[in-house]
């Protein structure tokens, strides 16, 4: 590969798919990041989900309880730790499985989106006036009729159009998804009885994006939600940061320079990895240290980071790679050119893991915490592992971190899981039990 920090030996073992952890050359390497996000975007991101969350919680019963708020629980790893050979430091999982109304990380960054269109909408047709915080006007059949004449359209391998075709079906929008053959059947599904409307495509992630935003463009009131190159999906992700902030304090957990954080995200095309990353450098600085997690078949992400900075990202296709995998919220070949080029500075490094891998996961996080989750949330659990790796190891020599490590936090980010169909969750299980024996 051109442009490229890899290794001869590293791009050897990506061809091969040997797990591996790749440590990125450029973190804290400023110049590496050519775009800088605008920090104002995220305190209005965060704005904006509290100004909507009476809406929500009139049109989703399920978000009662938090008035509106969508969140998801900071659960204790400490029984799994033993299992994880963490003798030192804390393990928790960050439970965005459990996420309401979407079931994975994709509803924050998607729910924001579409409210943020749907609040432009509402202001061009008087709905809400500038200064007018009544945003249950957007739940008025006034304001579904006005909806009911924009289509608003998304590519996505699954979970992202789960996400956005049910908030958008719920205000009256007509919703698209396109959907890329590892979609699985059951999200189809489930968004077609709400009314959405489901493209099938026999192409991977990359084709499904592409077909929707050439289909959307040509519509004068189409909205495409563009996951490759999206602010507003971007700053809905990095609002987690702020939320676990707080879920830090209300455990008294410190973070300081004793007192390391390690978070370790799956990661597709980057967005809500890329996101939640740059919100928790915001807050923590050089304390916290970002891993993302990906398939062996799709590390889209760690080719990309290790593309030269502002050079077009490089692809697991361009790496040998065929970027098929069971883990669907992560079968991206080509990762987001825009994330790449806005945090390439912030990443420390990228693990990858192969399919068999996370079904064992999988199993072991049902087996010993009782957390159900899908094939690609179940990659996290691999990272304190990879942290006490001879490579990890160096990684916290390098960081000054050796000292520390009683008084680390390890955050394993569960990505999605709470609306697998049972029958489905049982096939994961039984297909560990085949692979273990
Ligand atoms: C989408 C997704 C991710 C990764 O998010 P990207 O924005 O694609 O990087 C991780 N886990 C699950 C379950 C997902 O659906």
């Amino acid at each position: 590969m051109s442009a490229s920090t890899l290794s001869q030996n590293q791009l050897q073992a990506l061809q091969q798919q040997h797990p591996l952890l790749w440590l990125n050359s450029y973190y804290e390497d400023t110049e590496s990041a050519p775009l800088t996000p605008d920090p104002a975007e995220l305190d209005a991101a965060e704005a904006r989900l509290a100004l909507f969350a009476p809406l929500l919680a009139h049109i989703f019963p399920e978000l009662e309880p938090s008035a509106g708020i969508i969140e998801s629980p900071l659960l204790s790893g400490s029984a799994l730790a033993e299992e994880l050979n963490l003798k030192e430091g804390q393990l928790w999982f960050k439970g965005d499985h459990l996420l309401p109304v979407a079931g994975s990380i994709k509803a924050r960054g998607g729910i924001h989106e579409v409210l943020w269109f749907a609040e432009r909408v509402a202001k061009e047709h008087n709905l809400l006036g500038d200064s007018d915080n009544n945003c249950l006007q957007l739940a008025t059949d006034a304001a579904r009729h006005i909806f009911a004449d924009y289509t608003i359209t998304v590519g996505s391998t699954g979970n992202l159009g789960l996400s956005i075709g049910i908030i958008g079906a719920a205000l009256g929008f007509k919703t698209v998804v396109h959907m890329s053959a590892d979609a699985k059947e059951w999200k189809k599904t489930r968004l077609r009885e709400r009314g959405v409307i489901v493209v099938e495509h026999s192409g991977d992630y990359g084709a499904a994006v592409e077909a929707g935003r050439k289909a959307s463009t040509a519509d004068p009131k189409g909205y495409f939600v563009d996951d490759e190159r999206s602010t507003h999906l971007f700053m809905g992700y990095a609002v987690a940061a702020r939320r676990l902030a707080k879920q830090l304090e209300a455990n008294h957990i410190t973070v300081n320079q004793q007192h390391p954080l390690f978070v370790y995200l799956p990661a597709g095309v980057g967005g809500a990895p890329g996101g939640i990353m740059y919100g928790l450098k915001s807050i923590f600085g050089a304390h916290v240290h970002c891993f993302f997690a990906e398939p062996t078949a799709a590390p889209c992400m760690l080719t990309g980071m290790a593309t030269t900075p502002a050079q077009p990202v490089q692809s697991v296709y361009d790496a040998g790679l065929d970027g098929l995998t069971e883990a669907d919220g992560l079968a991206v070949g080509t990762a987001s050119q825009w994330v790449c080029d806005a945090t390439r500075d912030l990443l420390s490094g990228v693990y990858t893991a192969s399919d068999k891998s996370l079904f064992s996961a999988l199993l072991r996080l049902k087996i010993g915490a009782n957390i159900e989750v899908e094939p690609s949330a179940a990659i996290s659990y691999f990272g304190p592992t990879w942290l006490d790796s001879p490579i990890g190891q160096h990684y916290q020599e390098a960081h000054g971190l050796t000292a520390y490590k009683d008084n680390a936090t390890h955050i394993c980010w569960l990505t999605g899981g709470s609306f697998v169909p049972p029958e489905e969750y049982q096939a994961y299980l039984n297909t560990a039990q085949q692979l273990s024996s």
